[in-house]
C-alpha cells in the first residue's frame, strides 16, 4: 500500500503507456474516446469514483471524448431513481457539468437486434429452448467440459424464426434463450455459449414495453463501444475474462481498424473496513441497517456528500492511489486523511460543546458581556477573525471536568487552573452535584490578567479547553459516526460481511451548545469545531451536523507503525 507522501505520478501508469503507444501508431487516427457505464440499479459509490476518475482524467489528458452511458440492459432492477443520482453524483464527483448529453444502451437496442440476426444467418448463434438451470448445468466447471444443448444445432431458418417470436413476445420469460454458437468446451466458461438474450416481459424505463428481449451485458457492452466509437474501454479486473468474448462478437461483426475498441481492466478499488458490492450496499439499505444509500456511514458518493466529504479530496486521493494491475486493498484511513487535509485549509473553526456541563464563573461582573476575537482559519492568511461572546456563565465539555483526575489528565478539576481557548484562565473553586452525585454545574474563578491567554507571572496550565457562552448559546444536534463494519475485512470469518455490521456506529446527540455564529452558516458548509473534527451542516433536522472526521490523523500512526515495524 502506498502512503499519502509517495510520489505516484499520474502520468506513469500502463493506461497512459498504451494510449500513448496508440497515438504514435495512429491506431485510432489520434482519437481517444471513454467512457463509464454503470448500471442504474443502484447509486454510485467510491469504487465507482476510480472508474469515473481514471475514465475521465484520461479524456482530459489527451484533449479526447468521455461520456457516461447507462448500461440499462436490465428493466427488472433498474429505475429513473438511480439514473438521476448517478448523474448527480457523477458532476458532484467531477465538480463540473458535464459536456455531453448522457448516452444508453438501450438507444442501442435496434442495433444490437439486428447484428444478433446477422449472427444467427451466418450461424453463429442459435436459440435454446432449454431453461436457465439445465443451461449453467450444462456449463460444466474449471477442466471440466460443458455439454452440448440438444438445440444447439437447429439450422438458421429455425433460430431466424424463433428469435422473431422471441422478440414478438410469443414465448414467456425464461422459455428460451439466444446463445452464441462458440464452444462448450472452450477453456474459458465465458465462451461456452454465452448467453445474448433473454426474455422479460417487463417495462423499461426508456424503451417501454417495445421490447420484451433483452441483451446481456456480455453482448451490449463492446458493441456499444464500437457504436459510440469508444477507442479504450477501460473495466476493473472481473472482467478480464470477459475480454475475449468482447473481441470475439467484434469479430463476428467484422468491427476492424480504427472503429475497432479494446478492453483494458484496471484492479478495483477496495477498503478496510468497507463493502464495495451493490448487492450489500442495497441490502443494508432494504434492511435498514443504515438510514439509506445517503447514510454517511454508507461508502456511497451520497454518503460521501451528507457526511462532507469535499469531492475535490476524493478526485484527489484517485489520483494518488492511480491505477494499478493488480486488486489490493486500501486502508481508509488513507482516504480520510486526504479528506481531513483538505479540510485543514478549506474549513472554518467554530466552538461547540457536544455534551454540556454548566461553568459559573463567581467573580465575573455581574451581567457583564464581553467579546473575544477567535482566528477563523489559522491555515488561510484570508480568512480573517469573530467576534465570539463571553459571559460569567458559560458551557464547557462534561469530559473536561474530572472530579478525581487520573494520572496525566491535565484539564479542568478541584483546585485545577486551565485556559479557555481565546478566553481566560479559570480555576474549579467548586462542584455542584445532583442525587446521583454527577457533576451538574462547576464554580469557577477567573484571571482577568490572561485575557491574553498568557498569565503576567509567568505561571503555565496543561490545558487549553473550548467553551460557549451559555445565554448566547444556540442549540443543535449533532450524529456521530463509528466505522459500519467492526473488522477490517468484513466477512473475513464467516464469509458473510453482514455479520461484521456494527449496529451502534451512529450516535445522535440533542442540546449540542453552538457559538451564536453558526446561525449565519449556510447549509452544506463543513467547519472545524475546535479539538472535535469536522462537521457538516445540512438539511437533516435543524441546525443538524454531520460529523465528516476526526482530528487525528490515523493513516501517519498507520505509516510510522509500519516503518518501525
Ligand atoms: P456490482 O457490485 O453489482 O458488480 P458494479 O459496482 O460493478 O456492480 P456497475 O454499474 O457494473 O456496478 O459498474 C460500472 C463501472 O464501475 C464498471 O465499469 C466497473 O468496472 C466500475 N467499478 C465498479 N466497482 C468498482 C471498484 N470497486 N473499483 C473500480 N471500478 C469499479
Ligand atoms: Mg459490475
Amino acid at each position: 500500500m502506498k502512503s499519502q507522501d509517495d510520489t505516484a505520478s499520474k502520468k506513469s501508469n500502463f493506461i497512459n503507456d498504451l494510449i500513448k503507444a496508440d497515438l504514435e501508431s495512429g491506431r485510432f487516427d489520434s482519437r481517444v474516446q471513454t467512457r463509464f457505464p454503470p448500471e442504474p440499479n443502484g447509486y454510485l459509490h467510491v469504487g465507482h469514483a476510480k472508474a469515473i476518475c481514471v475514465n475521465f482524467n484520461i479524456s482530459r489528458e489527451y484533449s479526447g471524448v468521455f461520456n457516461l452511458r447507462y448500461d440499462d440492459t436490465n428493466p427488472v432492477t433498474e429505475n429513473t431513481e438511480f439514473v438521476d443520482g448517478i448523474f448527480e453524483d457523477l458532476e458532484w464527483l467531477l465538480g463540473e457539468t458535464l459536456q455531453r448529453e448522457p448516452l444508453h444502451t438501450s438507444t442501442y437496442f435496434d442495433q444490437l437486434y439486428i447484428w444478433a440476426e446477422k449472427l444467427i444467418q451466418d450461424g453463429k448463434a442459435y436459440v435454446d429452448s432449454q431453461d436457465g438451470d439445465t443451461i449453467s448445468e450444462q456449463r460444466g466447471g474449471f477442466q471440466k467440459p460443458g455439454t452440448n444443448s440438444p438445440y444447439r444445432e437447429r439450422g438458421v431458418e429455425e433460430n431466424l424464426n424463433l428469435f422473431r417470436e422471441m422478440r414478438s413476445g410469443k414465448f414467456s420469460d425464461g422459455e428460451c434463450v439466444l446463445r452464441a454458437k462458440i464452444s462448450m468446451d472452450h477453456d474459458n466458461m465465458n465462451m461456452r455459449d454465452p448467453i445474448m438474450y433473454r426474455i422479460r416481459h417487463e417495462n423499461h424505463y426508456r424503451t417501454g414495453d417495445d421490447w420484451c428481449i433483452y441483451p446481456t451485458y456480455d453482448w451490449a457492452h463492446g458493441q456499444s463501444d464500437a457504436i459510440e466509437k469508444v477507442t479504450h474501454s477501460l473495466c476493473s479486473l472481473e472482467f478480464d475474462s470477459h475480454r475475449e468474448l468482447y473481441d470475439w462478437f467484434l469479430d463476428q461483426l467484422e468491427i476492424t481498424g480504427a472503429d475497432r475498441p479494446y478492453q483494458t481492466e484496471f484492479a478495483r478499488l477496495n477498503f478496510t473496513h468497507t463493502v464495495l458490492s451493490k448487492r450489500l450496499l442495497k441490502h443494508l439499505v432494504e434492511q435498514k441497517v443504515v438510514d439509506g444509500w445517503d447514510d454517511p456511514r454508507m461508502p456511497t458518493l451520497r454518503g460521501f456528500r451528507k457526511r462532507g466529504y469535499p469531492a475535490r479530496a476524493i478526485r484527489s486521493f484517485c489520483e494518488h492511489i492511480g491505477v494499478a494491475r493488480t486488486n489490493g486493498t486500501h486502508e481508509i484511513e488513507l482516504l480520510e486523511s486526504f479528506v481531513r487535509n483538505d479540510l485543514n485549509k478549506a474549513a472554518e473553526r467554530k466552538m461547540a460543546v457536544l455534551k454540556p456541563l454548566l461553568v459559573t464563573i463567581t467573580n465575573w461582573p455581574e451581567g457583564h458581556v464581553e467579546t473575544r476575537t477567535a482566528i477563523n482559519n489559522p491555515e488561510d492568511d484570508t480568512a480573517g477573525t469573530r467576534e465570539v461572546p463571553f459571559s460569567g456563565s458559560l458551557f464547557i465539555e462534561r469530559d473536561d471536568f474530572m472530579e478525581n483526575p487520573e494520572p496525566k489528565y491535565y484539564r479542568l478539576s478541584p483546585g485545577r487552573e486551565v485556559r479557555l481557548r481565546y478566553g481566560y484562565f479559570i480555576t474549579c473553586t467548586d462542584v455542584i452535584k445532583d442525587d446521583q452525585e454527577n457533576p451538574i454545574e462547576i464554580l469557577c474563578t477567573y484571571d482577568p490578567e490572561t485575557s491574553g491567554g498568557k498569565a503576567p507571572d509567568g505561571r503555565k496550565v496543561k490545558a487549553t479547553i473550548h467553551w460557549v457562552s451559555a445565554e448566547h448559546a444556540i442549540d443543535g444536534s449533532v450524529a456521530l459516526y463509528e466505522r459500519l463494519f467492526t473488522s477490517e475485512h468484513p466477512g473475513e470469518e464467516t464469509g458473510e460481511a453482514l455479520d461484521d455490521v456494527n449496529l451502534d456506529s451512529k450516535t445522535l446527540l440533542e442540546g449540542v451548545k453552538l457559538e451564536p455564529s453558526i446561525s449565519d452558516l449556510p447549509l452544506g458548509s463543513v467547519v472545524q469545531f475546535e479539538r472535535l473534527g469536522y462537521f457538516h451542516l445540512d438539511a437533516t433536522g435543524p441546525t443538524f451536523f454531520h460529523r465528516t472526521v476526526g482530528l487525528r490523523d490515523e493513516w501517519a500512526n498507520i505509516v510510522k507503525r509500519r516503518k518501525s515495524s
